[in-house]
């Protein structure tokens, strides 16, 4: 598979096999030597907090702990929490005291319910916390969700589920010991496009599926590891097939109903880029489906913006760009039934996640996002690197391990 000059022997030359040979190695440390831990950040740009603290609506709903203010928990989510019916904010937890005061003081938290990551094991005592959000980089999920269950709460956690499929495991298990819910803030879920996409596809409304294509990339800005952990492998993992990449990866499943069975792939990052040291650049992988289908997925921090996912049957095309944005979705289908669709608005998408973890804990419903999705899709993420390092493709069993 040549992509335009990303080769294998381009990720040789430049090293790009580390953080992929690290990731299976269930440690990506050695990138920059230190064990990944907690650090309180300034508030992020941009942040508009709100006027008047969201009110809870009912008195089932379910408190959340905010692990994590960073630019998503403070730009996208906290925000949305006023439109959900089941789920409130009942704690924030960060390593920086001022955002800490400034953020609680805007969204009503008391003052004796904002955590510092050294006190978060108190959170065991608070009946006011029913259950945490972990919005953490990457590799701390882990670690933090783990804690989160051991002081007996539900856990809410951000994707990618964390670096390893043994991490993962580890999470999983942790919860089942403490008996409570595990949910992975996969919101497209939620999302009225992608569940309307997800519908069609399994009406088969453009025939039999046969090829898929998944682009999610942008430009990333000059930056380095000590600026922005998006690009410090050992909290990021790989890079860009983690953070975005993954949005790709997860609509090549749900809008084909299958696992793939073969995965090939590359993987590359330029000499002397600081923003490439220890993550890569691009990530590409074709991948096939026991039906005969194939599937393309690329995603880059280097290259122009684009989020799109494009199915091709046997009687039409359905194609989503942009796919799975936080607003601006646009879908349509060619062919045999070709039409624009418009099922909703996506911004319903935030507050329908948090009002479904809510179901699943006040009513024991089942989690349509739970541990065992992400632990699948990260056992999916580390056959594509385990294929671009070892220059061939790998087959896997059903449930995304690979064969040996
Ligand atoms: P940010 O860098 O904006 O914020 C991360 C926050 O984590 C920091 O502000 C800090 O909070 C805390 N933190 C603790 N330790 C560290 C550390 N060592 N380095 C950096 N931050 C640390 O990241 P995002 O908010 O963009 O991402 C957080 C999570 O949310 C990730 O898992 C990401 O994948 C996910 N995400 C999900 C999206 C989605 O659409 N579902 C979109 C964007 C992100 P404090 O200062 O309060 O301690």
């Amino acid at each position: 598979m040549a992509n335009d000059g990303i080769t294998r022997r381009g990720l040789i030359q430049a090293g790009g096999g580390i953080a992929a040979t690290a990731a299976l190695a269930g440690s990506t440390l050695a990138q920059t030597g230190g064990a990944p831990r907690v650090e309180g950040k300034p508030l992020p740009g941009g942040v508009k907090l709100p006027a008047s603290p969201p009110q809870r609506k009912r008195p089932d709903s379910v408190g959340i702990a905010i692990v994590g203010l960073g630019g998503y928990a403070l730009n996208q989510m906290m925000p949305r929490f006023k439109n959900a019916e089941r789920a409130h904010i009942a704690a924030i937890v960060s390593g920086n005291p001022a955002k800490l005061k400034q953020v609680g003081d805007a969204y009503g938290v008391p003052a004796d319910a904002r955590y510092s990551y050294d006190r978060f094991d108190a959170i065991a005592r608070d009946r006011r916390i029913d259950a945490v959000y972990v919005v953490l980089p990457t590799a701390l999920h882990a670690d933090w969700v783990v804690r989160a269950f051991a002081a007996g709460k539900h856990v809410l956690c951000e994707k990618p589920m964390a670096l390893t499929s043994a991490d993962c495991e580890r999470m999983i298990a942790a919860g089942r010991r403490a008996n409570c819910k595990l949910m992975l803030a996969y919101r497209s879920h939620f999302e009225p496009f992608n569940l309307e996409a997800m519908r069609l596809m399994k009406e088969k409304a453009v025939g039999t599926i046969r090829l898929l294509r998944t682009e999610q990339s942008y430009r990333m800005g000059p930056t380095t590891a000590a600026e922005n952990w998006r690009v410090d492998g050992t909290l990021a993992g790989g890079g860009p097939l983690e953070d975005y990449g993954i949005y790709g990866l997860q609509s090549a499943l749900y809008l084909t109903g299958e696992m793939p069975e073969r995965i090939s792939a590359e993987a590359f990052r330029p000499a002397g880029d600081p923003r490439f040291a220890s993550i890569f650049a691009h990530v590409s992988s074709q991948w096939k489906f026991p039906s005969g289908a194939v599937a393309q997925l690329v995603t880059s921090y280097d290259s122009a913006g684009i989020n799109m996912a494009e199915v091709r049957g046997t009687e039409g095309a359905l194609i989503m760009d942009p796919a799975t944005s936080y607003a601006g979705q646009k879908m349509r289908i060619e062919g045999r039934n070709a039409r624009e669709f418009n099922p909703g608005d996506p911004d319903v998408q935030f507050a329908r996640q948090l009002d479904h973890f809510a179901d699943a804990i006040r009513d024991n419903k089942p989690i349509r996002t739970g541990g065992d999705m992400g632990l699948r899709d990260i056992r999916l993420i580390e056959a594509i690197y385990a294929s671009a390092k070892a220059g061939r493709s790998v087959n896997l069993n059903p449930d995304g391990t690979m064969r040996r």
